[in-house]
């Protein structure tokens, strides 16, 4: 026996047992196969070829380790066991099973202080069986559906220029009025030509028309909150039994979930269908983003994490009990070097694996800035391009100094990195914990400051009063595209409940009429901020979740988007295309540089409140439009409001947006009617 050491640029190297009898064709297919699997070999914890299965796995503290190997996914006795030595020069435990073992399933098993822990796939499992209890033994390339080699990222140029849609893929699809065939899968985004009973294009081609540029999935990774042999939820405890969760309870995380797959028992079936989606998106000129948890995970105990090395993986109180950062039970420690190294490793893997393009950070908060830089880093080498943002906050205090903590004010110091912008979200419709509490969009005066602040991008601007901004009295982004503009997620009531009820409450009536002027005024300061626009799945369309105000496992007659709404809302949707249009042809509209905006956006005076106007020189982003000026009146009566006198061509006015013009104004004074938003350009 020989051994051939491969060394690599990122300092991974591996060992290739070379037989004397091996033929070169053998030992090139070997090497290949090994060059391909080793730029995660740090973390990689099974490996196949068709000679062997090497299984390796990080366990500092185990007094033995070992591996079973079983036929099914669930349930039977395993067919052998072995125990894996400890390499002497690591905290590794490693064997090798020579064969071919495709098609079977493994679990590793840690001996912790003299007791055997539970059987778990490992951390890095890239294939389970059902409900990820399991590892599975797969060959990776048969898993890429055809013409994969192929697919590539539609072109993009940058994060400023993202307009970004949140889905849930059962929301998207599963209302039997969506004329797709297969509900709540991934592969629903692969079907074309999917109408409503109207003959409206829903599914993919209704994203295409509405011309956004990245899909946002809800987690897409194997959680735990659905039993997949059944398409039931756990834990109904004498509740009514719902299909449905939103996922934020990570059980596998480099492997995606099977309830949505159309076979969540054949291991391939749930890659190979994320695959198509993805090709599907990408072919549509739609970039893929994933939301990832890495704060938490679904069940500590029961995590593969505490099962391979014992109070390791997670963050504790003086008292021993678990952090709570995450508000679900224990939060992760990420400033530890091998949790670091897996969030790192992760994402790396979901790009190169799935083409992936993004990433929304939960909790992003939870996590240490030095870590957030790494993964920044490593994405953006893979794609200079990759959109990267999270949510700058946690649902309690974590346990790590706040300075250390990729918080939304230390949003400067991530490189680039975006958060969530609750000003301004708040700022148009009202406080996120009380249903109740209106703001600029229903005519509550005094939030136009917090507003502004979204309309610049959370940067440090002259024309925004930081001390009349709802939360943060400075600026905390460097550049506008650091801040993720949106009125409304899947968190907390959606866009058109939060208007309904604030508007009952304050006035004892909502009308159709005032509700849809009103969807549509708000989207437009949404799609005209500096910032990045995120729009929640629906909201196009009006949909509403009845009111609830955390649907995460909601049935689905509460979180469908209810697709004949697009024949009933076609104007709001026609309104919101039009400008996600606009803002995807004027450079005006997302000049990503601080500065740059800083010269050329200015506000304008305004005679009342609930009356915010601005211009902008669109010159030195390269615009057309030279001079731009925007108007939103949330007033319920028309306001006249001066501008720079000129020949202007107005492009969105009483509730219409068309690019290609709606009429001329000469004057000084233009008069926007109530509840709308007005957009002219010289
Ligand atoms: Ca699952």
């Amino acid at each position: 026996f020989k051994i051939i050491i491969v060394y690599l640029q990122d300092q991974n190297c591996i060992n290739i047992p070379v037989h004397p009898l091996m033929t070169k064709k053998t030992l090139l297919a070997l090497l290949a196969f090994a060059i391909m699997n080793t730029s995660n070999a740090m973390a990689q914890e099974m490996t196949w070829s068709p000679t062997a299965t090497r299984f390796s796995l990080w366990s500092p503290s185990a007094d033995s380790v070992k591996v079973n190997i079983y036929a099914e996914g669930l349930g039977g006795n395993p067919l052998q066991t072995i125990i894996l030595r400890k390499e002497t020069t690591a905290e590794k435990w490693v064997g090798t099973l020579q064969g071919d073992y495709k098609g079977r399933f493994y679990t590793f098993q840690v001996k912790h202080k003299g007791t055997w822990l539970a059987e778990n796939p490992g951390i890095d499992a890239k294939a389970v069986g059902v409900n990820g209890q399991r590892g599975a033994i797969i060959d990776m390339r048969e898993t890429d559906p055809e013409g994969w080699a192929a697919d590539r990222s539609p072109a993009f140029t940058g994060q400023k220029d993202a307009v970004i849609y949140e889905m849930h893929h059962r929301d998207f699809s599963i209302d039997p009025q969506s004329g797709i065939k297969n509900k709540g899968k991934f592969i629903a985004l692969t079907e074309h030509g999917t109408h409503n009973a109207d003959g409206l294009a829903t599914g993919i081609d209704h994203l295409k028309e509405l011309g956004i540029t990245h899909v946002h999935l809800l987690p897409s990774y194997d959680y735990g909150s659905i039993d997949e042999t059944t398409g039931n939820a756990y834990g109904g405890g004498g509740r009514v039994a719902s299909t449905y969760n939103w996922g934020y309870d990570p059980v596998n995380y480099n492997t995606p979930e099977g309830s949505y797959s159309t076979d969540a028992y054949k291991p391939e079936t749930r890659i190979r269908e994320f695959k198509q989606m993805v090709m599907a998106l990408h072919k549509a000129g739609i970039r893929v983003i994933m939301d990832v948890v890495y704060n938490h995970v679904f069940d500590l105990q029961r995590s593969s994490f505490e099962r391979m090395a014992p109070g390791y993986f997670f963050r504790y109180n003086a008292d021993g009990t678990p952090g709570h950062a995450s508000g679900c039970g224990n939060e992760t420690a990420s400033e530890t070097e091998k949790v670091r190294e897996y969030m790192v490793e992760s994402v790396a893997y979901w790009m190169r694996e799935y083409h992936v393009d993004g990433f929304r950070f939960d909790l992003m908060g939870i996590h240490d800035i030095e870590t957030m830089n790494l993964i920044r880093q490593r994405v953006l080498s893979i794609d200079p391009n990759a959109v990267i943002y999270g949510e700058g906050w946690a649902a309690s205090s974590p346990l790590l100094p706040a300075e250390q903590l990729a918080m939304k004010a230390n949003t400067a110091r991530l490189g680039g990195i975006a958060a969530f912008g609750d000003e301004m979200r708040d700022g148009l419709r009202g406080g996120w914990s009380n249903n109740d509490e209106g703001a600029f969009i229903i005519g509550n005066g005094g939030n136009e400051e917090s507003v502004k602040f979204g309309i610049v991008g959370a940067i440090a601007h002259p024309g925004v009063d930081f001390t009349k901004v709802n939360y943060s009295k400075e600026p905390w982004a460097a550049q506008p595209q650091e801040m993720i503009s949106y009125v409304s997620c899947h968190d907390d009531m959606c866009l058109a409940d939060r208007i309904k009820h604030t508007l009952t409450h304050k006035d004892g009536k909502a009308d159709k009429q005032t509700r849809m002027r009103l969807q549509k005024l708000t989207e437009t300061a949404v799609l005209t901020s500096q910032g990045v626009p995120f729009i929640w799945c629906g909201d196009e369309i009006m949909r509403d979740k009845k009111g609830v105000h955390n649907s995460f496992s909601s049935p689905d007659s509460i979180n469908q988007i209810p697709w004949a709404q697009k024949t009933e809302y076609k104007e709001v949707f026609d309104y919101i295309a039009r400008l996600v249009s606009m803002r995807k042809s004027h450079p005006a509209f997302r000049m990503g540089d601080a500065d740059m905006v800083r010269r050329n956006l200015k506000f304008l005076p305004v005679k009342q409140q609930n009356v915010i106007a601005w211009k902008i020189d669109g010159r030195e982003a390269g615009d057309t439009w030279s001079e731009i000026i925007i108007i939103l009146n949330s007033n319920s009566k028309a306001v006249k409001q001066a501008v720079p006198k000129g020949r202007y061509n107005v492009v969105c006015s009483n509730g219409k947006a068309d690019m290609n013009g709606l009429g001329e104004v000469n004057s000084s004074k233009v008069v926007v009617p109530g509840q709308t938003a007005l957009i002219m350009y010289r």
